[in-house]
């Protein structure tokens, strides 16, 4: 009658991200925050649910996310909808929706949070995972492709990420796409044995489709396909060149590869991706481009667009191997007895005031248990007060890195840490 109840656990692939994990996360949020708004750039928040339709038609029939990725359901009224898989479309609705498009159409967003695909989960990728992306909308000059590129630099250089390349390419626009896409067509016809299944369906409606196939044997092939470089129009040539030279100007370093396609249908022209070496072969932790022709296909007026997304998961696998840097570790305060405690709270109330971490054993325990948490919470300092540091007035300030100690007189104990900055 009373069976044991059930415990529950997450959706594969949907995890927890729990303590002390959330304060990489934490970091990387508060980093996008400062960033951005110090170019003008706005949060905007959309639903995690749209209509279906959106994302068939702002991300592309023939891409692997709608052909078999999203989480698509029917709810109660018989309406299609899904979880976002990618920020952008629903970004570009609420840009159209609110008005914005038609009124006021330079506009700079961005955005954080949870997106859903329904892939194998591997490391760093989820199936509910996260984004952290901005969008620039309404600016055809290239200095807005070059803007949201030093601006994800500069983002990533506050986060702390190290090892980070900055890759472009162009994708051409409706004018000479086409031409590419023809000679890369006969390519592959010439190869058709060797493409895999998907690929064989779609690249007649988009060949491009092929270049970002995962299979081995497809990637084999495309090192031989012909290169969109070799096709680009006046216009994108020019555009491209404006870019490089916007980018040396404001001395972001970069290199082109002519190889870099994106996975949506929507991107023209500029194409970017940071890169890294130091997570194996998942190198991407940031991708961008132009978009130009996406508020209009999604019922909007003929708007530019320029856009970049990041993993949060990925970056956080690479922010993880050097942690220690960029999380502020606490100082630790060992307290012996009662005496202790109610000579130095103040001080402790006074030191996190100033923004300084401090951390203490709430169960007044022994030096040794009281110096173990210490550890576990990974402080760089730990302050011992008992007895004898308050008859002294000194407190013994340890360094557990170096393994030193000093005296510190108790007066001058939030002094010493606020300016050296805990
Ligand atoms: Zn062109
Ligand atoms: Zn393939």
């Amino acid at each position: 009658m009373c069976a044991k109840p059930k415990k529950f656990k997450a959706i594969r692939g949907m995890n927890d991200i729990l303590p002390p994990a959330t304060r990489l996360w934490q970091h990387v949020e508060e980093a996008a925050r400062r960033v951005f708004a110090g170019y003008g750039y706005e949060e905007i928040r959309t639903p995690i649910a749209e209509p279906t339709e959106l994302f068939r038609r702002g991300v592309g029939e023939t891409t692997s996310i709608v052909e078999k990725e999203m989480y698509s359901f029917e709810d109660r009224g018989g309406d299609s909808l899904t979880l976002r898989p990618e920020g952008t479309a629903s970004v570009v609705r609420a840009y159209i929706e609110s008005g914005a498009a038609a009124s006021d159409p330079i506009v700079g967003y961005y955005y954080m949070g949870p997106m859903f695909r329904r892939e194998r989960p591997q490391k760093g990728r989820q199936r509910q995972f996260h984004q952290v992306g901005v969008e620039l909308l309404g600016v055809v000059n290239p200095l807005a492709d070059a803007e949201v590129i030093a601006m994800f630099a500069h983002f990533l250089d506050e986060v702390g990420a190290r090892g980070i390349q900055l890759e472009i390419n162009s994708l051409g626009c409706p004018i000479c796409r086409p031409k590419y896409d023809e000679a890369l067509l006969g390519y592959l016809h010439k190869h058709k044995g060797t493409l895999c299944g998907d690929c064989n369906r779609r690249i007649e409606r988009n060949p491009m489709r092929a270049l970002d196939c995962k299979n081995e044997g497809c990637k084999r092939l495309i090192d031989g396909a012909p290169l969109l470089r070799d096709y680009w129009c006046d216009e994108c040539i020019a555009h491209y060149a404006a870019v490089s030279r916007e980018l040396d100007l404001m001395k972001i370093a970069y290199v082109e590869n002519p190889r870099i396609v994106r996975g949506l249908d929507y991107y023209m022209r500029t194409a970017f991706e940071f890169t890294t070496d130091r997570l194996g072969a998942q190198n991407a932790v940031a991708a961008g481009g132009r978009y130009d022709g996406l508020v209009r296909d999604l019922g909007g007026p003929e708007v530019a667009g320029v856009g970049c997304a990041l993993g949060v998961e990925r970056l956080i696998l690479l922010l993880a191997q050097y942690k220690e840097e960029i999380e502020h570790p606490p100082v630790f305060f060992a307290m012996l007895g009662d005496r202790a405690r109610e000579t130095v709270l103040p001080v402790i109330q006074e030191l996190r005031r100033s923004g300084v971490r401090v951390e203490w054993d709430y169960a007044g325990r022994s030096l040794k248990s009281q110096m173990k948490r210490a550890d576990k919470k990974s402080a760089h300092t730990v302050v011992i007060v008992g007895d004898d540091e308050v008859n002294k007035g000194e407190a013994q300030v340890r360094d557990m890195k170096l393994g030193e100690q000093e005296k510190v007189k108790i007066v001058d104990l939030s002094r010493h840490f606020i300016k050296v900055g805990g």
